[in-house]
């Protein structure tokens, strides 16, 4: 008899619109049983091909059924630092889930009755971190001087910590921010990344040694060469922090922010918290979010928040310029921001901010679309229609529209090599740049931005560079 997909216990979308609290709850014991009982264990498991990291997805559900979950949890640990950050935050529905077995052939994303696989990983992920069970440590045997620097503190440098600790090398994180996890805390909002997880495990990783250095930027405090001279070796995760915009009229007004300002000061300064927190933000009665990644979806559901734990009448409206299909966010947090209450206007194009004689944004001007032929993305491509201008109230519009990689450091670096998108090249199965002992991975290299492929980036660096320094 066919089993049912197991839900996942939510918090209600009218309560958990009015604060920060965790979304979505997660599997118990029993409910985590009933979904791992549901994989038919292929001979031939097509789910890890899905996996960026190549976790072996099939073992560890088996050791669920078996109800060991401290094997689950190692089986993971082989091969994925973090489960319970990457099964909060992974696009399953187009990794793991996708590959799985149980979805159709062709499908665009995975289907309902596709293994919940990453429901399932969080719950292992938790119970190793409820348990404490640490991985051991492999250390050479010879004694190890060297010490290796990584600068960021987002997912790719905290893994590339992680990866040199359990071989027992030392590094050095530096941070530009005041506390670390990169776009981990910066970007992603508690109700998705809560941050007693994103504590625990940075915890872990000093436990470990890994010494973290705060408010140091590096480019300017120090140079690369400068730290090449101190240490065997470098890593580069600087993320990709500069925010693109739209190159329209208006874009200058006051209350027009780039989602990277919104969600930092959110998330990172506590603006929701004002006056308790140092940092304001004008909430908005009409609030437009403009673009159709996480990001967008991420902004639109803080503000969203925002309004209602002010007290506003609910109006945020996220535009993008395409239809939901080619939405490149996650499909379960596009189908959250709808039951909370956000508005979609699909297929239209921003033409235009107005703004009254204060210089405050008043007025969002768009063109509606209609799809035409595809583009080098493979989706199809957006074409305004002449003459279909239309105007919206709209006092807090956030451009949500993509992020560049930080100049601050490469530009006073000329030896590093970069494409033309300012994204550092570097050989992808060391992930070693064009400078001999500098490494690098996550945003800063290009590629898709999630958690997981900055990870798989960091582990082949890790790997590169633990042979580096144990054969200087
Ligand atoms: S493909 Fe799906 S059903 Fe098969 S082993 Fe993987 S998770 Fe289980």
């Amino acid at each position: 008899m066919k089993k049912e997909p197991i839900k996942v216990k939510e918090l209600g979308a009218s309560v958990r619109a009015g604060n920060f609290e965790e979304v979505v709850l997660g599997y118990n014991e029993e409910s985590a049983l009933a979904e791992a009982s549901r994989c038919i264990q292929c001979k031939n498991p097509v789910c890890s091909t899905g996996c960026p990291v190549g976790v072996d997805i099939k073992k560890f559900i088996y050791h669920i059924t078996q109800k060991d979950y401290k094997s689950a949890y190692f089986t993971i640990r082989e091969k994925n630092n973090f489960p319970s950050i990457c099964g909060r935050v992974c696009p399953a529905e187009y990794q793991c889930r996708k590959t799985c077995i149980l979805t159709k052939k062709g499908e665009l994303f995975a289907s309902e009755n596709s293994i919940n696989i990453h429901f399932l990983e969080r719950f292992v992920g938790d119970y190793g971190m409820k348990n404490n069970l640490q991985v051991p440590q492999s250390r050479d045997d010879k004694p190890f001087q060297s010490k290796v620097a990584i600068v960021g503190s987002g997912p790719a440098g905290l893994c590339v910590a992680g990866e040199l600790a359990r071989r027992g090398i030392k590094s050095v994180i530096y941070e530009a921010l005041h506390k670390t996890g990169g776009v981990l805390r910066y970007g992603i909002p508690p109700f998705r990344m809560p941050r007693d997880i994103l504590d625990f495990e940075i915890n872990y990783l000093k436990n470990l040694g890994v010494e973290v250095v705060l408010n140091s930027i590096i480019g300017k405090v120090e140079s690369l060469e400068e730290l090449s001279n101190r240490f065997s070796a470098v890593f580069l995760g600087l993320g990709a922090g500069v925010p693109s915009f739209l190159g329209i009229n208006g874009e200058n007004l006051c209350n027009v922010y780039s989602a990277n300002e919104f969600l930092t000061r959110v998330n990172l300064m506590g603006a929701y918290k004002f006056p308790k927190y140092h940092t304001p933000i004008n909430v908005g009665k009409h609030i437009g979010v403009i673009g159709g990644g996480n990001t967008a979806i991420d902004a639109a559901r803080v503000a969203l928040r925002l309004q209602k734990m002010n007290g506003i009448d609910l109006d945020t409206t996220l535009y993008y310029r395409r239809t939901e299909v080619e939405m490149p966010a996650r499909r379960l947090e596009i189908e959250h921001a709808r039951e909370e209450g956000v508005k979609f206007k699909f297929l239209v194009q921003p033409k235009e901010f107005t703004g009254d004689d204060k210089g405050n944004l008043q007025k969002f001007e768009c063109l509606e679309c209609r799809l035409g032929d595809p583009d080098s993305s493979g989706r199809r491509r957006p074409v305004p229609i002449e003459g279909s201008d239309f105007e919206s109230d709209c006092d807090v519009a956030v451009v949500a529209v993509g992020l560049n990689a930080n100049e601050i450091l490469t530009s006073v670096t000329p030896d590093l090599k970069l494409d033309k998108w300012g994204d550092v090249i570097v050989n992808k199965d060391t992930m070693e740049t064009s400078i001999k002992g500098v490494y690098a991975g996550g945003d800063i290299v290009g590629g898709e931005g999630t958690v997981i492929e900055a990870m798989s980036m960091a582990k082949r660096a890790a790997k590169a560079i633990i042979e580096y320094v144990l054969n200087q």
